[in-house]
């Protein structure tokens, strides 16, 4: 039995958490490859030592050195190997650390040191091997992953290594600069390591007992799902749920490893397992909701629409001419809405766009809808089950919530609806509080 383990920031952030995370590796003998996130937040307004890290590349960018920030990160691996009681020599690795820094003049880089310094703390902690990701995890020149030779270098590497730790996060281009995933990228490490090292589990260990069905900094206290699917839970990390990185799911799903979503700190909480489709049984109607805010919707009406050929290709040329990707695209028989996240859309972008596309369609009209949230309920057991988008749209209208947008996509997992932004706490609450 093998298990690949991944502690993320606050499992990592200081003394006391290590050592909760040492009893937990200690506490089962298959948890054999440990995969390490960055310190992260201790308490509520603390800073996680990656946003520090990515001040110091800005200040490397103003100054020329990373000296001040750089402060920061040093006390805190300090504090974290005193507290520890480690002989490691830190400063060592702190000084050649800095210096590699103020040289590289490298966001990644920069950013990448965060989970490097604490794998090297863990490692000696726990008495395992440090395994550079930089040596398995490789990218192509765009920063895509190279699955294939990613793959080769994670099997050959732990064939005969029975224990180790791997820092999260960041690997290595073909030039031999570090790159990082997006944000919450460890995630996606240890489902690589998982899938490398053919483990029999994946357990993603948290500050949460388990995904819940919403994000509990919306809904106070909202229920742990138990069983979720690995396409459940990409439409919703995709949507906003922050648990799991969306791009974890890829890696374990090819051999089909169960993740288990746990938390450090109360380990006996049995959390959340993500299963394929065939080991899956759904036990509630929706499985989970989640968000996002800032979408800007393009609601385009032609009469006849449908009958124009090309139409719908001439409208989404405009929008690539801008550089710009469309999240959803529902459809009517003659409308038709170009949701666009907000954030790519620099200043005057919009005007342009929507006036190249009044030029190449010539549509009856064209309304610009911003300050959209997007919000998604998903579940398997919604395709079996009559009358589920009437309770939700229900629920809705007696709350008195506008709603401005509905996809429903073919797939039966998913209704996504747009609402004001300021209808955005109001709405996942009332769409939680309908089914449970
Ligand atoms: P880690 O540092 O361990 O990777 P993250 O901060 O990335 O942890 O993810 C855990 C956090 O995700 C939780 O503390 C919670 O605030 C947030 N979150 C958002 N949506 C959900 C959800 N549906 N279920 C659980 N946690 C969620
Ligand atoms: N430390 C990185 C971040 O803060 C990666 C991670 O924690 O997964 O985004
Ligand atoms: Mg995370």
């Amino acid at each position: 039995m093998t298990k690949v383990c991944k502690f993320g920031g606050t499992s990592m952030a200081d003394a006391n958490a290590i050592r909760q995370v040492k009893s937990i590796i200690q506490a089962d003998e298959s948890r054999r490859y440990v995969v390490v996130s960055a310190p992260g937040k201790r308490f509520k307004n603390d800073i996680k030592v990656t946003d520090t890290l990515y001040r110091c590349y800005d200040e490397v960018v103003s100054t020329g050195s990373c000296k001040n920030s750089f402060a920061i990160i040093r006390e805190r691996f300090i504090e974290i190997v005193k507290d520890l009681g480690l002989s490691l020599d830190i400063e060592s690795v702190l000084d050649k650390t800095e210096e590699q820094i103020n040289k590289a003049k490298s966001a990644d880089f920069s950013a990448s040191r965060g989970e490097y310094l604490s794998a090297i703390v863990v490692s000696a902690f726990l008495g395992y091997e440090f395994v550079d990701a930089s040596e398995i995890i490789r990218f192509d020149s765009h920063g895509k992953l190279n699955v294939d030779y990613t793959d080769d270098k994670v099997s050959s590497k732990f064939e005969n290594l029975e224990r180790a730790v791997i820092p999260g996060f960041y690997g290595k281009n073909f030039q031999g600069d570090i790159m990082t995933f997006s944000r919450g990228g460890s995630d996606i490490t240890g489902s690589i390591i998982a899938h490398g090292v053919k483990a029999d589990l994946y357990e993603n260990w948290t500050d949460v007992s388990g995904f819940l069905v919403c994000d509990p900094r919306i809904v106070e206290n909202p229920k742990v799902i138990n069983q979720i699917t690995y396409k459940e839970v990409r439409e919703l990390s995709y949507m906003g749920a922050s648990v799991l990185h969306a791009e974890a799911i890829a890696p374990v799903m090819r051999k089909k490893i169960p993740i288990n979503i746990k938390n450090t700190f109360k380990p006996e909480d049995r959390g959340t397992m993500i299963v394929p489709n065939d080991q899956y049984k759904a036990d509630s109607i929706i499985t989970g909701i989640a968000g996002k805010k800032d979408f800007t919707v393009l609601l385009i009406e032609k009469s006849m629409m449908n009958s124009e050929v090309g139409f719908i290709r001439r409208v989404l040329s405009v929008v690539e001419h801008y550089g710009v990707c469309v999240e959803h695209l529902p459809s009517g028989i003659d409308t038709l809405s170009v949701v666009i996240d907000s954030h790519q859309l620099q200043e005057g972008v919009l005007t342009d766009m929507v006036n190249e596309i009044r030029e190449n369609v010539k549509p009856d009209f064209i309304h610009v809808i911003e300050n959209i949230s997007l919000i998604a309920t998903v579940g398997h057991g919604m395709a079996r089950r009559a009358g589920t988008a009437a309770t939700l749209f229900n629920a809705l209208a007696k709350a008195n919530i506008n709603i401005k947008m509905i996809d429903q996509g073919s797939s039966e997992l998913n209704i996504i609806i747009g609402v004001a932004n300021t209808d955005y706490e109001k709405c996942i609450n009332t769409i939680y509080n309908a089914f449970n």
